[in-house]
């Protein structure tokens, strides 16, 4: 068979996430709580499916989850997307992205992915046969090089993928990199992909800088977000995407010929939830508690850390413990140890040559102890 992605093998989710089970590890790898959501939304779910909401949503989803997804976008960002246009609910925030990749990249286009990326972005754009122009952040702290960022664009730049909060390494962008963004596209015609799904978790009082806040930036941006990472329900993939109209006619006629349309039941059970802000404000609290349990726990270990900013991921440096590769150290601890994790070399190119691991936190205080406590004895 002559393979569309050659290059392409099995997320790294999936194989260390097989790993962890065959081992029977304490698994801190893939991003997923192992709490349930809050009893109030499961109940609402199932008053939903009790109620009928059981055959095709409408295609660009329930109008009464996207009335309320705008207000929210509105208090928070200062921005109005109108329900009937410029909202839709997708599989996820993975199909809002693939459906944006394949809607806007043609041929020969170059897009510009920040490394390390979340893995999903690339294998997208090389389907449509778009051109991976990366640009690494740098540094131990991942901080962006706006010159480089500058110098990397060209007449072929289609579009800009950016993500913060940042899985894997949980730095967020400040108003400064937002408006250094603005600037260098100011006057081109580059679409902004803007990955947001970690926006209600941010730490010591930061704010999320949404692009929605930037009129300049949310005139040419596509933002993807997902009910997984805010309601504790990564398995129900229910996510969706912001856009202007003018670009979301064209995601229109993808998606509807991708999905159609997506769990109808679960998007009348968030359309009620979301009325209550408190439901994802209280998250930036419920998460930073976690990091901070996590985070105590291994203070005397010889690994070094950088609180996250943002996101459910820990970044840990070992360079203290051995100079291996992070994907055999990864394997290591998995067989040796017990504790899964995920190497972060997989979101950055061959060049890369740091020794970090990222942990996930979004998990109960008992199994963020079994944790700490191998993380100690190593
Ligand atoms: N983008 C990033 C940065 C993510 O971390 C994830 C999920 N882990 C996604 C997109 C996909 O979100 P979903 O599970 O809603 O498809
Ligand atoms: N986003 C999750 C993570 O980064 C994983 C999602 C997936 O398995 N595709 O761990």
């Amino acid at each position: 068979i002559a393979s569309k992605l050659p290059n392409v093998g099995t997320t790294i989710f999936t194989t260390i996430g097989q790993l962890a089970n065959a081992h029977n590890a304490v698994n801190l790898s893939q991003g997923f709580p192992n709490y349930d959501p809050d009893p109030k939304l499961l109940e609402l779910v199932g008053h939903a499916f009790k109620s009928g909401y059981n055959q095709y949503a409408p295609m660009q989803g329930a109008l009464s989850l996207r009335e309320v997804i705008s207000e929210k976008i509105e208090n928070l960002y200062g921005h109005c997307y109108h329900p009937e246009s410029e909202i839709i609910i997708t599989a996820g925030a993975t199909q809002a992205i693939f459906t944006t990749i394949s809607t806007f990249v043609h041929s020969g286009d170059e897009v510009i992915v920040i490394k390390p990326a979340y893995d999903s972005y690339e294998p997208a754009i090389e389907l449509f046969g778009g051109v991976v122009i990366p640009v690494a952040l740098e540094g131990n702290d991942f901080k962006m090089n706006w010159e480089k960022f500058k110098s990397a664009i060209s007449s072929q730049t289609k579009m800009v993928i950016i993500n913060t909060p940042h899985n894997p390494t949980g730095s967020i962008w400040s108003k400064k990199d937002m408006l250094k963004l603005q600037e260098i596209l100011k006057g081109t015609n580059i679409i902004l992909l803007s990955d947001e799904v970690y926006e209600h978790i941010v730490f010591d009082g930061a704010k999320h800088e949404s692009v929605a806040k930037y009129p300049d930036l949310a005139s040419r941006s596509i933002i993807c977000s997902s009910f997984g990472k805010t309601f504790h329900a990564t398995g129900w993939k229910m996510g969706y995407c912001t856009a202007p109209q003018q670009l979301m006619q064209e995601f229109q006629k993808v998606h509807q010929f991708n999905v159609f349309s997506v769990n109808y039941a679960i998007q009348i059970a968030l359309a009620e939830y979301l009325k209550n802000p408190a439901h994802y404000l209280h998250l930036n609290g419920f998460y930073q508690n976690k990091r901070d349990y996590f985070l105590d726990a291994i203070k005397d270990s010889r690994f070094k850390m950088t609180p996250s900013a943002g996101t459910y991921f820990q970044l840990l440096d070992y360079s203290e413990i051995t100079n291996e590769k992070d994907t055999n150290f990864a394997e290591r601890l998995i067989e040796e140890h017990k504790l899964a994790s995920i190497p972060i070399s997989v979101f950055c190119g061959t060049d890369y040559n740091k020794r970090f691991l990222r942990f996930c936190f979004a998990k109960t205080n008992n199994v963020l102890d079994q944790a700490a406590e191998i993380l100690n004895g190593i």
